[in-house]
């Protein structure tokens, strides 16, 4: 794109509209009181703007569209899987490409022919996913952050980075029971924070000085790659595409959800370089996802994807994505919204502690504040602090909290544009002018686990 002027505009233009459900503000709230207080439980035509996740949520273009219309549906070695293979081979550099139908498949797949009881598996950061199917084979997830890096607050640039010390350490101590390394691009707690490519070849020094393989979970490795472009010194001249090779070049292997930087609506990846890693993992998916060449993946989803992961290192595209979420960033930022320092990738997250600070952790100030923009704005975010994350202590009358109360505003990809964008900053605009009437809220019912998704409850009034 040309620089003469300074406006970043969407680098598309709309062919096909979907229109938005509006609703009234007491429409809005039987709505919610109807979903028992909680988002999750909202239906689809009474949200106005849905920021909930960027998972499986963004727009196809016309390219892909068309390149489903050719899906070639032959059960085994279909054409569209050699036309994905070659694109996930030139993309990565990674030889075995096997397809699942998004990305925790790959995750167990992955993980079950390679971890056993005991063993621990080091991460900058795991997503829930992830963490959830590493400690469902008896192994041990450990996060290894940057101290500081989970302060919302401090504003450094490669939050994401993995700490090579503590790593080190690790490995040192435990080497033996480390079936891998494993670097999430970007780091998804705290809205997409990126790892450098000095912390990623760093970590391989250390793989290969203990000889544990190195894989990635690369749902965002094209917005990675775009944040290194933008902070890391000496990248800036590179193409994202340059960028995204060289991180790929330097793992052994890798876990996608394709419903990220994939753009498309479902489907997910796994890539190794181990041919006898491969066949177990072939193995495994016959028994859960389908033959090698589909792995519970239609044909013409797979065109979708081979298509979806060629655009998605356009820069105009990524230039646009990271310009909208720092519009939104900065513009909360004058009002003086507390947030996650410094934008990530994929959303803002605001910190409803500090917004809210009358609302103790244990009558979630992050419902507060999601409610609140749901009511006023039809604005759909996600809460994920206590709710999310703490849980009942049976001996107290309040839970054991989380360490962040966070709302998670997430983009879905070329979906939304700025007035909508515009539209947004109000709505939090307004909730923060009458944050000091903010209620709390209590839970009334309650599951053991994943309790964010399906509790009900009440504002204390
Ligand atoms: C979404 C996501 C996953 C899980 O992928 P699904 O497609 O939702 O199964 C794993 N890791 C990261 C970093 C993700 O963002």
């Amino acid at each position: 794109m040309e620089h003469r002027f300074s406006t970043i505009i969407e680098p598309f233009r709309i062919k096909t509209v979907e229109p938005l459900g509006m609703t009234t503000r007491d429409q809005r709230l039987v709505a919610i009181e109807k979903a028992n207080w909680n988002v999750f439980k909202l239906h689809a035509e009474d949200v106005l703007i849905d920021l909930l996740t960027d998972s499986g949520t963004g727009a196809m273009s016309a390219a892909q569209w068309a390149a489903m219309m050719i899906g070639d549906e032959t059960y085994a070695c279909s054409r569209s899987f050699y036309k994905l293979e070659k694109v996930v081979r030139e993309l990565t550099g990674i030889h075995h490409v096997i397809p699942t139908h998004q990305g925790r498949a790959a995750e167990h797949i992955l993980f079950s022919s390679t971890c056993k009881p005991g063993d621990v598996v080091p991460s900058n950061s795991h997503f829930d996913t992830t963490r959830a199917n590493v400690e469902f084979l008896g192994a041990e997830a450990v996060d290894l952050l940057y101290d500081g890096a989970g302060d919302p607050r401090t504003d450094m640039p490669f939050k994401g980075d993995l700490d090579v010390r503590k790593l080190g350490q690790l490995l040192a101590d435990r080497g033996a029971d480390v079936p891998m390394v494993l670097v999430t691009i970007t780091n998804n707690r705290g809205g997409g924070q990126p790892v450098s490519l000095g912390n990623l070849k760093a970590v391989r020094a250390l793989c290969d000085q203990f000889g544990v393989p190195m894989f990635l979970d690369a749902a965002r490795f094209a917005e990675n790659a775009w944040l290194i472009k933008m902070r890391e010194p000496g990248q800036g001249h590179r193409s994202a595409a340059e960028i995204s090779r060289e991180c790929f070049g330097l793992c052994d292997g890798f876990t996608m959800s394709a419903k990220k930087d994939g753009l498309v609506n479902i489907g997910g990846l796994l890539g190794v370089n181990d041919s006898a890693l491969a066949e177990r993992c072939r193995t495994r998916l016959i028994l859960t996802e389908g033959f090698p060449t589909y792995g519970g993946l239609a044909g013409r989803d797979l065109e979708a994807l081979a298509q979806g992961l060629q655009e998605v290192l356009d820069e105009d595209y990524l230039a646009y994505r990271h310009a909208s979420v720092r519009y939104v960033f900065d513009r909360l930022d004058q009002m003086g919204v507390p947030m996650m320092r410094p934008p990530g990738g994929h959303a803002v997250y605001i910190d409803a502690a500090a917004f809210a600070p009358q609302i103790p952790a244990w009558e979630y100030p992050g419902v507060a504040l999601v409610n609140a923009m749901y009511i006023e704005g039809g604005v759909r975010g996600v809460e994920v602090g206590t709710l999310m994350f703490g849980r009942p202590d049976p001996d107290g009358h309040h839970d054991f909290t989380a360490n962040l109360e966070l709302v998670r505003l997430t983009f879905p990809r070329r979906t939304y544009t700025q007035s909508h964008m515009d539209y947004l900053i109000e709505v939090v605009g307004a909730v923060w002018k009458d944050r000091e009437k903010l209620p709390g809220y209590r839970i009334t019912d309650q599951r053991d686990v994943l309790r964010g998704f399906t509790a009900a409850l009440q504002p204390i009034v």
